[in-house]
């Protein structure tokens, strides 16, 4: 039998070896950037390269995503490698694709090809014949919760149920069988200054989709006919800001938005106007609290005009939670690859401000949502650009195939023993009651 530094020692050979063809897979991926739910070229091209690597897998799960799960030499538990498959919409990035304006302003480019490098390294016949358990490597869409409307139409549609890419996969069973899952986000250097970052958590959120319904005239000639949509969203907008002082420092509230329609014609009275926003939180009491604020504010707002209001609000994410054990796991193995220096960990109620779906995952079941630096510029913005290509797909791939090896290696003892003394806060079942409980849609007239 092969002893864990052999097995860990070929697992890095082999993504090494491969490293130059991961890359230009990144590359590929950063030319053709699509948004959540759109990932169709990206979703064939990783499919792909799956089948090239001889993983059998489902595609069209939750529209694009993409899951293929391989046996190790002996039954045990199901680690999970995750990469997202898409990009946001950011105009004027270096790599946005003038048509649809999407880009890879959040580096989840290089996700995928970090989990077809673990695959390079996992898939060797002799480190798989030394696991006990499953790995499964799960693309999944939908990480960026934007285009609100078009996904609420997908909902009403009946094409998804839950409204991003692992909540979707939750809903439909694709994690039934994962026991613990995985997946490396890139960093710029103006969030985190050593080539590996852990631990931290998220905000939690709520998406917001709201309508304010009012009644075109001649904006010359009538504008008293009328009713002005677009000033009753933005007295809402300006009750929004009155209530920023009410919120307390430690629950991290962010409110935030766009008016995706401010009108048609600048001649005609507003009469359709349309804001996606955003409220995040540290916790579900608190998103709540300032939720049922916004809500208020928002019929404010259609009050003053006699206007009218619809809002959706659709349940976003929980905050991150990182498992303590896979981190120790996960860090030892970055040590060996970047030496400690090049490690911070940040202690568990170190929030980003941001939000991610890896956090529902994390309520479900021990999960590490590591980052790796290696772009500069601000995230989500015209200038953040990977520069490090090895530190942001070939190094996490190997950290990942490493802690695989840790986990499953040795009749997957370390595994099944983080997993017996894992509680985790949700079953799928409560999991998917929370959630839905939190999708509520209200018509309010302001009369
Ligand atoms: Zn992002
Ligand atoms: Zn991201």
């Amino acid at each position: 039998m092969s002893t864990l530094e052999d097995l860990k020692a070929k697992a890095q050979a082999a993504i090494d070896d491969r490293a130059e063809w991961l890359i230009r897979n990144a590359l590929t991926i950063l030319d053709n950037p699509e948004p959540g739910f759109h990932e169709i070229k990206t979703s064939r091209f990783v499919s792909e390269k799956m089948s090239e690597l001889g993983i059998d897998h489902e595609s069209g799960i939750a529209i694009t995503g993409l899951k293929g799960v391989v046996q190790g030499g002996k039954p045990g538990p199901t680690v999970a490698i995750i990469g997202e498959l898409d990009s946001l919409r950011v105009l004027d990035h270096p790599h946005t694709d003038p048509d649809t304006g999407a880009a890879h302003a959040c580096g989840h480019h290089c996700q995928t090809p970090m989990m077809l490098g673990a695959a390079v390294g996992l898939m060797l016949p002799e480190v798989l014949e030394n696991l006990a358990g499953n790995i499964a490597f799960i693309a999944v869409p939908a990480e960026e919760f934007i285009d609100v409307e078009y996904r609420w139409g997908l909902h009403q549609n009946g094409t998804l149920g839950l409204m991003a890419g692992k909540q979707e996969f939750i809903r439909l069973g694709a994690f039934d069988d994962v026991d613990m899952a995985m997946i490396v986000h890139t960093a710029s250097d103006s969030q985190e200054s050593t080539k590996f970052s852990i631990g931290g958590t998220s905000n939690g959120h709520v998406v917001k989709f709201v309508k304010f319904i009012g009644k075109a005239s001649h904006a010359g000639g009538s504008p008293h006919l009328g009713v002005n949509a677009l000033q009753a969203a933005m007295v809402a907008l300006n009750a929004l800001n009155t209530q920023r002082e009410t919120f307390q420092d430690q629950n991290n509230i962010r409110l935030h938005g766009i008016l995706t329609q401010g009108g048609v014609s600048v001649n005609s009275i507003p009469a359709d106007v349309r804001y996606e926003g955003r409220v995040r939180g540290r916790t579900a009491e608190a998103i709540a609290d300032a939720n049922g604020k916004m809500d208020n504010c928002l019929r404010a707002g259609a009050l003053t005009m006699g206007a009218q209001v619809e809002i959706v609000t659709i349940p976003g994410y929980l905050p991150m939670k990182n498992h303590q054990g896979m981190m120790d796991i996960f860090k030892q193995n970055a040590i060996e690859i970047v030496g400690e220096s090049e490690i911070t960990t940040h202690p568990a109620d170190r929030n980003r401000g941001g939000s991610t779906d890896m956090g529902d995952l994390s309520q479900l079941m021990p999960v590490i949502h590591p980052y790796t630096t290696a772009a500069t510029g601000s995230g989500h913005s015209v200038d953040y650009v990977v520069q490090d290509y090895t530190q942001a797909v070939v190094n996490p791939a190997k950290a990942m195939a490493m802690t695989v090896i840790d986990l499953l290696y040795d009749d997957g003892q370390k595994a099944k023993e983080l997993i017996d003394n894992h509680t985790p806060l949700f079953n799928k079942n409560s999991y998917l009651n929370f959630q839905n409980s939190r999708l509520t849609e209200e018509r309010y007239i302001g009369e």
